[in-house]
């Protein structure tokens, strides 16, 4: 017998709006601080959902956002799929061509657009052939935007009922978009249905996943036009938790500000953000005493960051998840019978990527097509399903054919599995390095570099080399005030303690800044498209390239 009602996102706003009506939303917006109740976000959300019906958006049809995290952004997040539409997230930092394709692709009808983006937006719209043909553009706030013909969004809004008969809407229907940055090719555009995102939020309150509840402030720094916040809005207001979004291009001094002044006690983002606001708190007097969680994920978190929220009293959870998953599928947790372990054990197990969350089954695939066994040691593709993970792009046949094997997803990332089930994340696929017919764990490298306290950022990339194919070069951005004559043989005695001699990099290079992907993650493919040239020869690298196979 099938239950009552399809698996919708209308229940999670239903219940904040009955059971949390006072609870506050606070918002960062670009027209200053913003701050009002569950009662009114429903009479406002109401009001967008009757200004797009009056607009004419109907069942189906997709609505773009492109912008940072604020209210009125989280409005479309409920009134846009509660309606049967869909709400499309589109990352305003990609290059204007992947905007154009992503347009045209999803065929959005109406694109909702910050003030600070907008120009960015006219920009990709001034260049396009006919990718925005018939796309109508509101822009958030009071005010019309200067280069960008569009409607200010309290106009749009203004007049229209406060409340909405939200229907009934079928758990297949798709209710979010969000394409993958896309570090090969054209972005591939990923939906999300109703009930995708229903099981996403209802797995993400478990004890095992990022629960949210009414005692909680929840502060998504990770952005809303990728991957919905890691869902962060939908699992809060499921949970009818305080939220506080930090606004657009939020700086650690925004972050901290927020933490203190709205008593933040759950914060996601990517390590760069964290980076960011431990700096700050080494020179300034923070009180990060309400901060009970931070949700590292999107990159390795490094062991590090780990240590110094610990002594802060802060718990890092590291979850790791795709686009292609809404995002999340696996949180560091620790097992109850690892509690009373050293905690060095406690945190090398808490730095791995985790431990798959409830709902999800995985496997990894080695190069023989073999599972591998789970001891830590043995390393291969990971593949996982689950009632969130997608099984196809959107109308891209090839890459489905690609990244899709009988219901599985391909993740691309090369993992290990320990004996206790926690996920380790050492490379992507792609970024393997190959040395002499064997395998160099790049991020291993990286993490061991930064490490040291004279290196801010550190990207270590294969370099093509003749006779071992491709050998490590280390591209390290040295700290302020770090001693540059001493830090290449720092690095390189730091590494010959921990690595074999042939996982060294050949060349450590020093260079100002790691270029970064739209997503906030290093760009590898930018780092080998500039140094493409600079192929090791023969005589450059020591003997002993390869392991020793005797
Ligand atoms: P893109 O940045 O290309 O859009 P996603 O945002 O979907 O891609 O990122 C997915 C990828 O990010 C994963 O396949 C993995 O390689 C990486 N990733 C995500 N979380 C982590 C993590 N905690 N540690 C290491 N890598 C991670």
């Amino acid at each position: 017998m099938p239950g009552g009602t399809d698996q919708t996102l209308r229940p999670f706003l239903w219940r904040a709006t009955n059971l949390y009506s006072d609870t506050e939303i606070v918002s960062r917006n670009h027209d200053g601080m913003q701050r009002y109740t569950y009662s009114e976000y429903e009479g406002r959300t109401s009001q967008l959902a009757n200004a797009l019906d009056e607009y004419g958006i109907e069942s189906g049809d997709r609505v773009g956002t492109f912008c940072w995290n604020h209210s009125r952004h989280f409005e479309t997040y409920f009134a846009v799929p509660s309606i049967g539409a869909q709400l499309h997230t589109i990352n305003p930092l990609l290059p204007d061509a992947h905007i154009q394709y992503i347009v045209d692709n999803a065929d959005d009808e109406l694109i909702f657009v910050d003030q600070s983006l907008a120009s960015k937006l006219a920009g990709a719209v001034a260049d396009a052939d006919d990718e925005f043909d018939g796309v109508d553009f509101v822009v958030m706030g009071h005010e019309a935007a200067d280069d960008l013909e569009a409607t200010p969004y309290e106009s749009f809004i203004e007049g229209h009922a406060t409340d909405y008969d939200w229907p009934d809407v079928d758990e297949d229907q798709p209710a979010g978009m969000c394409y993958t940055s896309g570090t090969t090719g054209n972005p591939k555009g990923v939906e999300y249905t109703q009930q995708m995102l229903w099981s996403h939020t209802m797995a993400s309150q478990t004890p095992q996943g990022i629960p949210m509840a009414d005692d909680d402030v929840v502060m998504p720094v990770v952005p809303m036009f990728h991957v919905n916040a890691w869902g962060m809005p939908f699992t809060a207001t499921a949970g009818g938790a305080k939220q506080v979004f930090p606004g657009p291009s939020p700086e650690p001094e925004d972050l901290a500000t927020l933490i203190e002044n709205e008593g933040v006690t759950i914060s996601a983002g990517v390590p760069t953000v964290w980076l960011g606001l431990m700096e700050y708190c080494s020179e300034h007097d923070v009180d990060l005493s309400t901060l009970e969680t931070v949700i590292v994920g999107g990159s390795a978190a490094p062991k590090s960051m780990v240590e110094w929220f610990d002594t802060q009293g802060v718990e890092v959870l590291h979850a790791w998840g795709m686009t292609e998953m809404a995002p999340i599928g696996s949180v560091s947790h620790l097992k109850s019978d690892l509690a009373t372990a050293d905690y060095d054990t406690q945190v090398e197990k808490r730095s791995k990527q985790g431990l798959v969350v409830p709902g999800l089954e995985f496997k990894v695939i080695d190069d023989d097509g073999e599972e591998i066994v789970w001891n830590g040691q043995e390393f291969g593709e990971l593949w996982i399903r689950g009632p969130w993970v997608t099984t196809e792009y959107f109308e891209r046949p090839e890459a489905n054919e690609a990244d899709f094997e009988d219901g599985w997803l391909k993740t691309g990332d090369v993992v290990t599995v320990d004996k206790d089930g926690y996920i380790k994340i050492v490379d992507r696929e792609k970024d393997v390095i190959k040395s002499g017919g064997e395998w160099i764990s790049s991020v291993e490298l990286e993490n061991a570099i930064m490490a040291h306290d004279g290196v801010a950022e550190a990207a270590v990339v294969g370099v093509p080399h003749e006779r071992w194919q491709e050998r490590p070069v280390a591209f390290v951005v040295p700290a302020e005030g770090a001693d540059r004559e001493t830090l290449v043989d720092e690095i390189n005695e730091l590494l010959a303690d921990e690595y074999p001699k042939w996982w060294l990099p050949d060349e450590i290079e020093f260079i100002k800044e790691v270029p970064k992907t739209a997503t906030g993650k290093f760009s590898k493919k930018d780092i080998r498209e500039e140094y493409a040239d600079q192929s090791l020869v023969e005589g450059q690298v020591p003997d002993e390239a390869a392991p020793d196979r005797n």
